[in-house]
């Protein structure tokens, strides 16, 4: 039976994308019995009754499942934030890359506009808090093209999101990796997600020089709901290194006695705004917890 991946869902159809190109496909009854429905990004097996045509019979395990957007089987969130218009909010670039964390994508951060930067330490202090951390950090503006054949190459061989505030220009980022979709800048800032109140369906793209992309912003909800304290020390990967030191197990590192956490944190091994955001995110969930 042949196999593919669902790139697109349109009203009951999945569009099932193989070598041979796309099959519409109808997914069998079994999976609402199931309460299992077919996500665009799934792998599924198919029968093809008529050319370009057919079933899906069966759903290949995920690796990631993303709600909103809805798509599975992403690999990797690419989290973008501009240093100037808008402003870096460093505790917004945190809660992007918590969430990356939890869905257990990895995570590219991708620094725009750099053609804007005026003073090269401002873009030294955020390095030096990010690479800390491992996270691969690009610098990239659409104007000058630094940084695009690097993103490029990030994105080869991986199904990627991008995420990030508005305005931080990842339409124009999807506009430099993919000049083949030919669509215009106010197209696809749509297509991104600036219409909120218009319900659309994600659509995988295949770019030009390999990997994919969701043409949909990943993470639209931001909050910590349904998250237990515990958990964001397991978001922070720099804590998940240094909580294993902790004297007590489940400690949370705010004022625990010999917490190899707080430790790393005074000697400079754990940035302090990123272990203050930590501390504030576990705050929100025990407010949230309180009402
Ligand atoms: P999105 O909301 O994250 O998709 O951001 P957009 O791609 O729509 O970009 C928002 C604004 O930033 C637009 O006016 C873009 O022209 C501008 N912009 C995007 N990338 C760059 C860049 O590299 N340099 C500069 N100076 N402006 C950019
Ligand atoms: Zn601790």
């Amino acid at each position: 039976m042949p196999e593919g991946q669902i790139v697109r869902a349109v009203s009951g159809f999945f569009y099932v994308r193989t070598p041979e190109g796309d099959v519409r496909c109808r997914a069998r009854g079994v999976f609402k019995k199931k309460k299992w429905s077919p996500l665009v990004g799934d792998r599924v097996t198919f029968e093809e009754t008529e050319p370009g045509e057919g079933w899906v019979t069966d759903l290949h395990p995920r690796t990631t499942e993303l709600v909103r957007p809805p798509v599975a089987n992403v690999d990797q969130a690419v989290v973008v934030a501009s240093l100037r218009e808008p402003a870096l909010q460093p505790e917004l670039l945190d809660r992007f890359l918590v969430h990356a964390e939890r869905e257990k994508l990895d995570v590219v951060i991708c620094l725009t506009k750099m053609d804007l930067l005026e003073d090269e330490s401002e873009l030294d202090s955020v390095l030096d808090i990010y690479t800390k951390v491992d996270y691969p950090v690009l610098t990239t503006s659409v104007y000058t093209g630094e940084g695009i054949e690097a993103l490029k190459a990030a994105l080869k061989d991986r199904l990627s999101v991008f995420a990030g505030q508005s305005g931080v220009g990842k339409s124009s980022l999807l506009n430099a990796v993919l000049p083949s979709l030919g669509l215009k800048t106010g197209e696809v800032s749509k297509k991104l997600g600036r219409g909120r109140h218009t319900t659309r369906q994600v659509e995988i793209l295949d770019l030009p020089d390999g990997g994919q992309v969701a043409d949909t912003p990943g993470f639209s909800q931001l909050s910590f709901g349904n998250m237990e304290e515990t958990e964001m020390g397991e978001c922070f990967p720099e804590i998940a290194y240094f909580s294993p030191g902790c004297k007590f197990r489940g400690c949370l590192h705010k004022n625990e006695p010999r917490c190899a956490v707080k430790a790393a944190v005074e000697q400079g091994e754990i940035s302090e705004s990123r272990y203050r955001h930590y501390l504030s995110f576990l705050e929100e969930i025990s407010d949230q917890r309180r009402y």
